[in-house]
């Protein structure tokens, strides 16, 4: 997409820090890290967000993250880390263009992704869940 400032560093139109690129994924530094090694995994090919994607491009960057992580878990001494992927703009999307962040985790490092997760009562979790199965095929 012209207009995918992604799609630009995919093409090679704007500048990245590169750590890796096959078929399917590039992946980058990214430029405003929450943590040293904060890295993204983007889409080589342009989808907006997850479920835009086919089976088989998925497929293809969970493969590039299986190769990335472990070398940035070895790079950067971290013990363990966290996969974010938003979609949307009230999902925290800002680049609307298919990416994974990964970022490295340190004990002790206050790093904090703001959910606060409160208790429901099981008839309102059963609702919804009967809401979502009938989309399932
Ligand atoms: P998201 O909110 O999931 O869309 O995340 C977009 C991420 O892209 C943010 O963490 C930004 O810091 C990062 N970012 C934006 N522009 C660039 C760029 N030119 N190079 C590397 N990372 C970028
Ligand atoms: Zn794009």
């Amino acid at each position: 997409m012209s207009d995918c400032i992604f799609c630009k560093i995919v093409s090679g139109q704007l500048p990245s820090t590169k750590l890796y690129e096959d078929a399917a994924a590039l992946a980058i530094m990214d430029i405003s890290p929450i943590a040293p090694g904060h890295a993204l995994l983007l889409s080589k090919k342009h989808y907006a967000t997850l479920i835009d994607a086919p089976a088989a491009e998925l497929a293809g960057l969970a493969a590039a993250l299986l190769k990335v992580v472990p070398a940035m878990l070895k790079g950067t001494g971290a013990e363990g880390f966290n996969i974010v992927q938003n979609n949307q703009r009230c999902a925290g999307q800002l680049v609307p263009h298919l990416h994974f962040h990964i970022v490295p985790r340190k004990p002790g490092d206050g790093i904090r992704f703001n959910w606060s997760p409160s208790p429901a009562a099981k008839s309102e979790i059963s609702a919804t869940a009967d809401a979502i199965k009938k989309h399932l095929v």
